[in-house]
């Protein structure tokens, strides 16, 4: 499968797995495109369509949390920040994207974090 073929592929199945998480694609066509290419870029490479904005971490438990769409293990943080570290997902209620940022788990109320599951 070509390049083009997989990111069409990748989108059609992410699109499944974030829509009931109450995410969407960013609106910023060219932002998802980049970064879809790099997930297939990371997919030949190793296999799974890493987070291409995350370095990998060495260790298997870490590195199964960072396989795209990573929204289910980071949900309260993404939830705080309304969308996931690459801004490849933004929460559905978004409609200006602009003044989204990352923001480091240290920066985040304790009380955004129910389930306390969000240690990276
Ligand atoms: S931060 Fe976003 S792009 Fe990266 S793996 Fe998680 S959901 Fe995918």
């Amino acid at each position: 499968m070509n390049v083009e073929s997989r990111k069409k592929a990748l989108r059609y199945l992410f699109q499944k797995v974030v829509d009931p998480l109450g995410y969407k694609f960013n609106p910023d066509e060219e932002l998802v495109d980049f970064l879809l290419e790099q997930e297939v870029g990371l997919e030949q490479k190793h296999g799974i369509p890493f987070c291409p904005c995350q370095g990998l971490p060495k260790d298997r438990e870490g590195r199964m949390k960072l396989v795209c769409p990573c929204i289910p293990f980071h949900r309260e943080h993404f939830d705080y920040m309304k969308c996931c570290w690459c801004l490849l997902y933004v929460h559905k209620d978004v409609t200006d994207t602009s003044g989204l940022r990352q923001i480091p788990v240290t920066e985040i109320p304790a009380a955004a974090f129910k389930r306390g599951n969000n240690v990276r």
